[in-house]
C-alpha cells in the first residue's frame, strides 16, 4: 500500500478542493434554509456559528487537513489553508527534480566528493518496465536503496502504473527520450524527443524533472544540445554493469560494479529495453558488495548538491 502512498495524497489536493466546494455548497443551503425559516434565523450569530461548525465538519472529514492540524473546538479556516498549501508545497517539492545551479547545462559523468564520502548513484535506463522494474523495486526496498530511473516516453506509455510506483517509492526520475534514437537529428526532432517525454512524465506522474541521460551515451547527435540549452543536467556514468551484454553472466556484472565503485561513481544499469532478468539476479549481490565495501546510497540530485555545498 505504501507504494500508492504519495498519490492517495496527491488526490487529497483535489478531494480537498471538492471537499471545500461542497461544505461552501451546504452552508449556502444551509443559510438560505434558515433565512426562509423566521423561527431559526433570528439569531444571526448562531446561524454562523453553525456554518463555521458544518464547514469545519466537513473538512475534518478529510484525513489530510487532520493530518496537518486542527483544532475543532478553535476553527481557523486560514491557519488549516495555509498549513495545507506548506504541505502541498513539500508534496511538490518531492516531485520536482532539479539540478544545482552550477550543473545546469553541463554534462556530468561522477559525482566529486571526497574520498571520505563513501556514496554512489545506481542509475536504472530505458524502463519503466513490466516486472522487471517492478522486482527492482523490491529489491531497492528491501535494501533501503534509493536510485535514479531514467525513462523513455514509449516505455512510460506501456507501463503508467508501474512509473507511479517507482516516483511513489521515491526514487529519482530523468528524462531519456521517448523513441531511444541514435543518429544525427535535426533541432525540432530532439526537442520533440525531449519535451514529449517530459510532458508524459508529467502527466503520469506529476514529476518535473530537469535531468536527461542521452540514449547510448551519444552526446553529439542533437540530444544532448538541446538539453543543455533547455537547463537540464546530463547525466552521463561513470561505472557500467554492462548488462546489455547478451552474452555475459550476473556474476560479471557484479565484478564490473564493485571493481569501478569509487566516492560519487554513477553506476549504469538497465531495467528495459530487452530481458533485464539478469540484472535482477545481479543486483542484491551487487547492493550487498557495495554495502559491504562502505557504501551508501544516494540520487543523482542528492549526489550533486553534496558537490554542491563540498
Ligand atoms: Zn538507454
Amino acid at each position: 500500500m505504501t507504494g500508492n502512498h504519495l498519490f492517495q495524497r496527491l488526490r487529497k489536493k483535489w478531494r480537498f478542493v471538492a471537499i471545500v466546494l461542497a461544505a461552501t455548497a451546504i452552508s449556502c443551503i444551509i443559510g438560505t434554509l434558515m433565512a426562509r425559516n423566521p423561527q431559526r434565523s433570528d439569531n444571526p450569530a448562531a446561524t454562523a456559528a453553525l456554518q463555521v461548525h458544518n464547514l469545519n465538519q466537513s473538512l475534518t472529514v478529510n484525513p489530510l487537513v487532520k493530518e496537518v492540524g486542527n483544532d475543532r473546538t478553535a476553527f481557523n479556516l486560514d491557519r488549516t489553508v495555509e498549513k495545507l498549501l506548506t504541505v502541498l508545497e513539500s508534496q511538490e517539492k518531492l516531485l520536482t527534480f532539479v539540478p544545482p545551479e552550477q550543473f545546469q547545462g553541463t554534462t556530468v559523468f561522477e559525482g566529486k566528493v571526497k574520498d571520505s564520502e563513501k556514496v554512489i548513484a545506481l542509475t536504472v535506463d530505458d524502463g519503466p518496465w513490466p516486472e522487471i522494474t517492478e522486482q527492482m523495486l523490491d529489491i531497492f526496498k528491501q535494501n533501503d536503496v534509493k536510485a535514479t530511473f531514467f525513462w523513455l516516453g514509449k516505455s512510460i506509455e506501456n507501463s503508467p502504473e508501474i512509473a507511479r510506483r517507482v516516483v511513489a517509492q521515491g526514487h529519482a526520475i530523468g528524462n531519456h527520450t521517448w523513441h531511444h534514437w541514435y543518429d544525427p537529428m535535426d533541432a525540432a526532432t530532439a526537442a520533440d524527443e525531449i519535451d514529449r517525454t517530459a510532458k508524459l512524465i508529467y502527466e503520469t506522474t506529476g514529476v518535473k524533472t530537469s535531468f536527461f541521460r542521452p540514449p547510448g551515451g551519444v552526446l553529439n547527435n542533437g540530444l544532448a544540445k538541446y538539453a543543455k540549452e533547455q537547463n537540464y543536467a546530463v547525466v552521463m556514468w561513470s561505472v557500467t554493469s554492462a548488462d546489455t551484454d547478451p552474452r555475459a553472466q550476473p556474476s560479471a556484472f557484479v565484478k564490473n560494479v564493485l571493481k569501478g565503485a569509487k566516492p560519487g561513481a554513477i553506476v549504469l544499469m538497465h531495467d528495459g529495453g530487452g530481458d533485464r532478468s539478469r540484472t535482477i539476479k545481479a543486483l542484491p549481490e551487487m547492493i550487498a558488495g557495495l554495502k559491504k565495501q562502505g557504501y551508501r546510497f544516494v540520487t543523482i540530485p542528492e549526489l550533486l548538491e553534496m558537490q554542491e555545498q563540498a
